[in-house]
Order: structure tokens, then C-alpha cells, then sequence
């Protein structure tokens, strides 16, 4: 009988599977995935692979679009499968994790995403590595979408791209690893792991109107009337530090109401990486909740607008959104 776990590999593109366009381009995805066997020795005398590409894109291409088509590939395969690896670029891949998290709630299976810094075909490359992880990791049974990178197993919403070059590319942001791999294997940290409340559904509707402001002193308050007339939908700003929005010379607060009055969510979260936001601690963040603003506490900007997209896809009612928001579904926020 075969014992080997079944894994599907679904590729999308990403310096994983690039290598230098012949018109001096620059990198674009060009190996095809079934080639990757060949740099992974083993590999397939462990797990039963099938490896299917549904994209080709770096990954600073990929979009709302491709977010569906990526869930809807996962969701039709999930009953057949014991995992899946997704392949993807590393620029946009936080966001991927992120929204995939919301689209695909209680995914039975392990649905893991990695990539790489350095072409497979490089000679130093840490895609070998990084797959391996991942193929590890889409064999632990452990239900949940989450990026697998450099001995790093990471909540898919919790993930950051913190660097441009260095292996070491993603955190886990306000929330600790899940799992890492050293001499002991995958070591799993189960505190972290999301708990299943249902069926699996797929809900691929989705708003990409949403804008995400970063406040700089000085911001001219005028912008908001501009998303206004652009037709955004929804809005997340990341203010200063704990949550603070000026009002002196230039007041971005009272524009604030302008929006919620219109039914525009306005989801405010904080410009420093780490630990939470808490708008209520100034009076430059608690006039702005006043105004109706959406707090995204301790969510990284990635889950932030990918939560957004989502809820705007589910519903207009800005009562609902602000509910989805003060919900946790995987981890993504402590409330
Ligand atoms: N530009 C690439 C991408 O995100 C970078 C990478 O994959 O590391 O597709």
C-alpha cells in the first residue's frame, strides 16, 4: 500500500522559477515546475507530487484576480490532497497568505506557501531548502494557510516580507512562529495553531478598492475627498505610532466622519511593525474613534487591507465589517 503522503505543488511564479530574460530584462518566471524534481533529490521517494503551474508571474503582478484564481485551484483539489505547497514570489506573498486565509476558511488541510530569494537554478539557492520545508510542512496534517521559509513555519496572516535580499526574508509579526525546523525535524509550536470552526467554504468575492494611506506630517487632508470621488471602498490608514492622526493645521480627523457618513470603512492601524495599536490612549487617536475609524490593533498592514478586500467582498454594511474586524478567523488579530 502507499503510504507516501499526497502532496499537490501549484506554482505561480516568483525567483523560485525565474531565471534572466534574453533581452536583458532582468529575472522573470521562466523554469517550468515540473522541472524542479531533478534539483530535489528524495524529494519524490517521500511524497507523492503532482506539480501543476496555474500562473506565471513575479509576484509584484499578482493581484486580486489571481488571488481567486489561486483559492479556487486549492479549494477544487483540497479533497484529494493531504497538503498543498504553493510556489510564489516573495515580494507579494504576505498578502497571498493573508487574503487566502480569509477566502478559504477552515481548510482542512496544510495549504503552505514558499518561494525563494535565489533562483532554483542558482547555485546557492535557498529554493531547494525552502521546498523542502514546505513539502514538510504540507505533510504535518496541520490544518491552516502558512508560509514555510527558512527553517521558519509562519501564520499566513501574521507574515511580513521584512527584507529585500537576505534569506531570512519573512517574520511572524506579533505572533510566534509556528513551528521551526532544526535536528529535532519540524518542530511544531502548537499555542499558535488556529482552530477549525466549521466546514471548509470558498468566498471569493472580493473589493479591491481599497486604498492604504501611510501618514507623513503634512498629509493634506484633501486626499480622502480625492478616494472619495475615485470610488474607494474602503480605506486603511497606518497612522503614527499607537494610532495618531493630525488635526492641527491640517485636520484629517474631521474628514474622517466625511467618510464613515458615506459608508467608507476606515480601518486605522500603526506605521511601526511591531505590537499593537491602541487608538484610545491620545487624543490623537481617540478623536478619530470618535469619528467611527476601524481599529486594526496588533494586525500587520498585509492582513489589514487583505481583511478589507475581503469584507468588502461579503458585505457593504460598515456595522458587519466592523464586526468581521473585531472578529478573529485565524489568528490574524487579538482583539
Ligand atoms: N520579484 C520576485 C517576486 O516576488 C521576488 C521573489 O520571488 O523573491 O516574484
Amino acid at each position: 500500500m502507499n503510504s507516501k503522503k499526497k502532496i499537490l505543488l501549484l506554482a505561480t511564479g516568483g525567483t523560485i522559477v525565474s531565471a534572466e530574460t534574453a533581452g536583458g530584462d532582468g529575472l522573470a518566471p521562466s523554469l517550468d515546475i515540473a522541472g524542479i524534481f531533478p534539483y530535489l533529490p528524495g524529494v519524490a521517494d517521500t511524497y507523492e507530487i503532482t506539480a501543476k503551474s496555474i500562473l506565471n508571474l513575479d509576484s509584484s503582478n499578482i493581484q486580486p484576480e489571481e488571488w481567486v484564481v489561486i483559492a479556487r485551484s486549492i479549494y477544487e483539489a483540497y479533497p484529494d490532497y493531504d497538503g498543498i505547497v504553493v510556489t510564489h514570489g516573495t515580494d507579494t506573498m504576505a498578502y497571498t497568505a493573508s487574503i487566502l486565509t480569509f477566502m478559504l476558511p477552515n481548510i482542512p488541510i496544510p495549504v503552505v506557501l514558499t518561494g525563494s530569494q535565489l533562483p532554483l537554478a542558482h547555485p546557492l539557492t535557498d529554493a531547494t531548502d525552502n521546498l523542502r520545508y514546505a513539502f514538510a510542512m504540507s505533510a504535518s496534517g496541520i490544518p491552516g494557510v502558512f508560509i514555510a521559509f527558512n527553517r521558519r513555519i509562519i501564520l499566513g496572516c501574521r507574515a511580513v516580507k521584512v527584507r529585500t535580499t537576505g534569506f531570512d526574508a519573512f517574520e511572524s509579526v506579533n505572533c510566534e512562529d509556528v513551528g521551526i525546523i532544526n535536528s529535532g525535524g519540524l518542530v511544531i509550536n502548537q499555542s499558535v495553531l488556529p482552530k477549525l470552526s466549521g466546514k471548509c467554504r470558498l468566498l471569493d468575492r472580493l473589493c479591491s478598492d481599497v486604498f492604504l494611506i501611510k501618514l507623513t506630517p503634512g498629509l493634506n487632508p484633501r486626499i480622502f475627498d480625492m478616494l472619495l470621488d475615485m470610488n474607494y471602498k474602503g480605506i486603511v490608514i497606518e497612522a503614527f505610532g499607537a494610532g495618531g492622526i493630525h488635526f492641527v493645521h491640517r485636520d484629517l480627523i474631521s474628514k474622517l466622519q466625511k467618510l464613515t457618513d458615506c459608508g467608507i470603512p476606515v480601518v486605522v492601524s500603526s506605521q511601526c511593525l511591531y505590537e499593537r495599536s491602541d487608538l484610545s490612549i491620545y487624543q490623537t487617536g481617540k478623536l478619530a474613534l470618535r469619528q467611527g475609524v476601524i481599529p486594526a490593533y496588533d494586525m500587520t498592514t498585509e492582513a489589514a487591507v487583505t481583511k478589507l478586500i475581503w469584507a468588502l467582498g461579503q458585505t457593504d454594511s460598515l456595522n458587519e465589517i466592523r464586526t468581521i474586524f473585531a472578529t478573529s478567523y485565524a489568528g490574524e488579530v487579538t482583539p
